[in-house]
């Protein structure tokens, strides 16, 4: 949903880089080819977002990849706009307040395009991703290129528990029933965040 509130008036090709894996496929190992919803093919210039929630267990030092999907801007926007505008306002207007894109902004003035630095902590909290139980990551680009600029950024639980609180019960559960329709179980295999909501960022 902010994604689409970021404006994009002109990407500079500078910080058009290869997409890096840790936004791939977590089936195929390779860039993910095709809108979740409209089954568009995306990697021949189409605009597109990527989101994914991962669950983090630091003690073990593993984590496990909850969803990911790649949505096009047409169906991203669609879905969107079945969401209550005041929801819709509450969300853009936490992220616009909330979001620190001082880190980002250094890291495109360094010329560092290492995702793992894009990601290090939380865009909102500044909790480090080690610190998190779980976090979404999302990214925007363009066919076979990430866009380095307002992504790719990580939004900590702790943030989206804020989130959660802002936004409507009408519009919770719209987004619940997008991930029940997407990833109905067993496929979302995670007990932790079925419990939780889901928050298209
Ligand atoms: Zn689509």
């Amino acid at each position: 949903m902010v994604l689409t509130e970021l404006q994009y008036p002109h990407i500079m090709s500078q910080y058009l880089k290869e997409i890096p894996p840790i936004f791939y496929s977590n089936e195929t190992g390779a860039p993910i080819q095709r809108c979740l919803v409209c089954d568009s093919y995306l990697l021949d210039g189409a605009e597109y977002i990527i989101e994914k929630a991962v669950v983090n267990y630091p003690t073990v030092g593993t984590r496990d990849l909850v969803w990911e999907f790649a949505l096009c801007m047409d169906c991203m926007e669609e879905i969107t706009s079945e969401y209550s505008e005041e929801s819709q306002q509450k969300m853009s207007q936490y992220f616009i307040e909330n979001m620190n894109m001082g880190h980002l902004r250094e890291l495109k003035e360094a010329e560092n395009f290492d995702v793992n630095e894009w990601i290090s902590k939380c865009i909102v909290k500044g909790k480090a991703q080690s610190d998190c139980s779980q976090y979404q990551l999302c990214g925007h680009f363009v066919g076979e290129l990430c866009v380095f600029d307002h992504t790719p950024f990580l939004v900590s639980d702790e943030a989206m528990d804020e989130v959660v609180q802002l936004i409507s019960n009408k519009t919770l559960g719209s987004m619940n029933d997008f991930r029940d329709r997407f990833f109905p179980p067993p496929e979302d295999l995670s007990p932790l965040l079925r419990d939780k909501e889901f928050i298209l960022i």
